[in-house]
């Protein structure tokens, strides 16, 4: 593995986070094993330390009681009952003279200065081991207040066997343990961190231009779970903003064209055959109509575009509807007589929704225009409101020509314009935008119509409930 691969993967969050894990947990997995094994050790030396401290404790009595030489004499005693002593035994006078030395058969020479200095009030223990050998020797020490010295000794050698066995046994499980703990973490760290790598790797095909991809959701419902749901969310809305601004371009683009080179063919025909200021006062009057046409189109595409993507601005406050259902009817009385239209409204004071006005102004425009547009003389049009549970309902009803089933899933589309109606002047945008509005505002639109006999649209928008009058 060469060293920039190595450096790569030691500065990696996965590795970080294994080798902490693994540190942590092998810390503690010693930590444990050492307080085991050096209680159960202890235990163990205890257990075996009985005797000899029993046998000092004993004969420290008879010392006291009667006297070094008559201890002598019982160890003697004792001893020569044994005929082979089990214990090593050694009695040193206050002037350090040697008075007796038991040695069990079978036991190694003992250096002349293993018990050099080693006598003290209390019980001293000193473990020996004769070179080069598997035995060991333990011996118990204690000088007595006139100062006599008490050495038992005792074979120790299947007690420290029995404890290299525990060792061996613990280093081995503290080796399973340390695998255990590098194998588990880095599975552990592996599986926590595979939602950024996934995220990772969406960020990298959406640099290479898939920009459908989106990282996979675990549905656990964690911090990280969150985050790629979230990012999800984040990819889909510019996805969605993207595909707007693509729209309106391919929609501006296609629709710009027909007025634009409308303009273009009447400039030069008036240039290359127009005589006289009235001839070239009507081409550029074309030309102003034309262009103004260019106008509304591209502010009502941006508007739509806007509306879609949720990036228009809307002066949410509380708006009297019926107030507002009135304003737009007076503002229409008069096309509506024209046409020989009867316009009512019928809205009950107190309707009030949460919108920007002047929006929910535009939308009433655009359905009012089109109910009259598309309404045949002596016939009339309703624009009424009423609540809706939370909502307020809005019904533009006409008696007009209505619109054929085949078009009623296409009339919200832009730039679409029913077949029969483009011998009235239109943009086949006016739904679009109104659709677009009422959805950004949380609310939505619906239509019935049938050919023949007119057409109804109802658009919703979240409604607040009327100030309560002030008491006097
Ligand atoms: P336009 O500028 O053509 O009116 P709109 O987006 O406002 O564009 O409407 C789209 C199409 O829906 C119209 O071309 C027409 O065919 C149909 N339409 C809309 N409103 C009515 C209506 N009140 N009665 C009959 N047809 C309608």
């Amino acid at each position: 593995m060469s060293s920039s691969l190595l450096s790569r993967i030691r500065r990696t969050t996965g590795f970080r986070l294994t080798a902490r894990y693994a540190i942590l947990y092998i810390a503690s997995s010693l930590v444990l094993f050492i307080i085991a094994y050096m209680l159960l050790s202890g235990v163990v030396r205890e257990q075996d330390r009985k005797l000899l401290r029993e046998k000092v404790n004993e004969y420290a009595f008879i010392e006291r009681s009667r006297g070094v030489g008559q201890l002598v004499d019982v160890v003697r005693r004792d001893t020569e009952s044994d005929e082979e002593p089990d214990y090593y035994m050694r009695i040193v006078d206050p002037a350090g003279k040697e008075l007796l030395t038991l040695i069990p058969p079978g036991w190694k020479p003992l250096p002349s200065n293993l018990f050099e200095g080693k006598s003290e009030e209390h019980t001293q223990w000193y473990l020996w081991q004769p070179p080069d050998t598997h035995d060991f020797y333990e011996f118990a020490a204690r000088r007595l207040p006139d100062g006599v010295t008490i050495i038992v000794g005792g074979d120790a050698r299947e007690r420290e066997e029995l404890l290299a066995q525990f060792q061996r046994i613990f280093t081995g499980i503290t080796a399973s343990v340390v695998l255990f703990g590098v194998v588990a973490g880095t599975l552990l760290s592996n599986r926590t961190l595979a939602p950024i790598r996934d995220l990772i790797a969406t960020v990298r095909s959406i640099d290479l231009g898939r920009l459908d991809a989106r990282v996979p959701t675990r549905h656990t419902g964690d911090e990280l779970d969150e985050l790629a749901s979230l990012f999800n969310a984040m990819l889909a809305r510019i996805s969605t903003l993207i595909a707007g601004m693509r729209d309106a371009l391919d929609n501006v683009a296609h629709d710009l064209r027909t007025p634009a080179t409308r303009a273009k063919v009447g400039i030069e025909t008036a240039l290359q055959t127009a005589v006289g200021e009235g001839a070239l006062r009507e081409a550029l009057m074309d030309c102003a109509e034309e262009n103004e046409r260019i106008m509304t189109t591209l502010t009502t595409l941006m508007d739509i575009s806007e509306a879609e993507t949720g990036t228009m601005r809307l002066n949410m406050e509380r708006v009297d509807l019926a107030g507002l259902i009135e304003e737009c009817a007076e503002l229409y009385e008069d096309l509506a007589q024209e046409q020989g239209i009867t316009l009512v409204t019928d809205a009950a004071p107190g309707l009030y929704a949460q919108a920007d006005a002047s929006r929910i102004r535009q939308v009433l425009a655009n359905l009012l225009d089109n109910a009259l547009k598309y309404s045949r003389p002596g016939g009339s049009v309703l624009v009424a409101g009423r609540q809706e549970g939370h909502s307020v309902a809005v019904t533009v009803r006409d008696d007009g020509e209505g619109i054929p089933s085949q078009d009623i899933p296409r009339i919200f589309e832009r730039l679409y314009r029913g077949d029969k109606s483009r011998t009235h002047r239109g943009l086949g945008l006016g739904l679009s935008l109104v659709k677009a509005v009422l959805k950004a505002h949380g609310g939505d639109i619906r239509v019935k119509s049938a050919v023949g006999n007119g057409t109804e649209f109802v658009f919703t928008l979240p409604g607040v409930a009327p100030v309560a009058p002030v008491s006097a």
